[in-house]
């Protein structure tokens, strides 16, 4: 009963400001996901241009960066069957106008510059973003009491 399907999952600095990580964590904890890495820390110019360098040259890249880089973080690693897409799913859609009510983004945002979290969009932007963020040995290997109540 082995679920290894990860994702990066990061609460942007409008979120840790707005005082939303025990609201956003809780979410995940709920549905059942493990918390495998975590983090509060303040990224630097290069690290939030690797991570956002699909974007790099359009007209919201350079504000996304100064962003970004503008205050703490929390950056998480959360596992479990398809995390990847289900996070997504609760996390809500990019534009604020389909970011559907009971999605975090859709709950607590307004605006696509200020949508308070980030999740990986696959599962090879999932480990592509979580090597460039945490180190190998950050990452918790760990067996929850409650899997047998979670997972059949
Ligand atoms: N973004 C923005 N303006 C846009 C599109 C995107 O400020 O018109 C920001 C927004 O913070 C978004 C991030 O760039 O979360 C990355 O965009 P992407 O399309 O990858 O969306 P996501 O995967 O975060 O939903």
């Amino acid at each position: 009963m082995e679920h290894p399907e990860r994702s990066f999952i990061m609460i942007k600095p409008d979120g840790v400001q707005r005082q939303l990580i025990g609201e956003i964590i809780s979410r995940f904890e709920r549905r059942g996901y493990k918390l495998v890495a975590a983090k509060l820390m303040t990224p630097s110019v290069q690290l939030a241009k690797q991570h956002y360098a699909e974007h790099d040259g359009k007209p919201f890249f350079e504000p996304l960066v100064k962003f970004l880089t503008s205050g703490p973080v929390f950056a998480m690693v959360w596992e479990g069957k398809d995390i990847v897409a289900t996070g997504r799913k609760m996390i809500g859609k990019t534009k604020p106008l389909d970011s559907e009510p009971g999605t975090i983004r859709g709950d607590f945002g307004i605006d696509v510059g200020r949508n308070l979290i980030h999740g990986s969009d696959s599962v090879d932007s999932a480990n592509r973003e979580i090597k460039l963020w945490f180190h190998a040995e950050d990452l918790n290997s760990w067996k929850p009491v409650t899997q047998g109540w979670i997972y059949e």
